[in-house]
């Protein structure tokens, strides 16, 4: 078994650990692989282990990226690409065009930019309004207060599609605090779903605290060290 694909076996039986001991259903938490600095090569091994759904921050490192994997299935399916990282408005178009998910939308101006750039031909663009839930003026995300408006702004363009909310909480290594924000999250998506809105997508979760977050309710975690190792940024194209 190559590295990467034994980490995945591992971040996949923490996540249905964390899923049993929350008494949730087998299943209803997803991977998503964040393989941002790491090239096609490691992404390959991480889909000849079964992971199809990858995560990136960097559009032009990632459409490199993607054009590198084209001919990639797992079950027969292409894979599916997820943007995660700062989207600035003069790089909408390139995500409309060669993602199936932003979940980092934090202003209104890009999911219109997202919406009017969504090629015809395909499937909407899957969204998540990111929460900025620690409150620090230098995080990106909408402040809680706003999400409800700006949520339901979203939810009416066409070429999206809302499914829920996306936060990075400041990291803290002591487990029995990183649930709080989680739970600040969740309370939020709760509220929403509560005055109409259909979402199903609670996407928190990273290395080091995704057993907080699926206690917490994430239905999706996004997972780059425990998978790939360390990143080396000055080694970034
Ligand atoms: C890099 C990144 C991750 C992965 O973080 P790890 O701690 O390496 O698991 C998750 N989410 C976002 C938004 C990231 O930028």
């Amino acid at each position: 078994m190559s590295t990467i694909a034994a980490h995945l076996d591992d971040v996949l039986s923490r996540i249905s650990r964390a899923t049993a001991d929350a008494g949730r259903p087998a299943g209803s938490v997803r991977l998503l692989a964040v393989s941002k600095t790491f090239g096609a090569d490691a992404v390959r091994e991480a889909v000849a282990a079964g992971q199809r759904a990858f995560g990136e921050n960097y559009v032009q490192e990632a459409l490199d990226k993607i054009a590198a994997t084209a001919d990639a299935r797992v079950d027969g399916e292409p894979l599916e690409w997820h943007f995660i990282g700062p989207l600035q408005s003069n790089k909408t178009r390139p995500v409309a065009e060669h993602f199936d998910w932003v979940h980092s939308v934090d202003r209104l101006k890009i999911a219109e930019r997202l919406s009017a750039q969504r090629p015809a031909d395909l499937p909407p663009l899957q969204i998540c309004l990111q929460v900025n839930i620690s409150g620090e003026a230098s995080k990106s995300g909408v402040t809680p207060d706003e999400v409800p408006a700006v949520a339901r702004a979203i939810a009416a363009l066409p070429n999206l599609t809302l499914r829920g909310l996306m936060a990075i909480p400041e990291p803290e290594d002591d487990p029995s605090r990183q649930r709080e924000p989680f739970k600040a999250v969740r309370e939020l998506f709760d509220t929403l779903r509560a005055d109409g809105l259909a979402l199903d997508t609670l996407s928190m979760g990273m290395s080091g605290d995704l057993e907080a977050a699926v206690a917490e309710g994430a239905t999706m975690v996004r997972i780059g060290t425990a998978i790939f190792g360390a990143r080396d940024y000055g080694s970034r194209a």
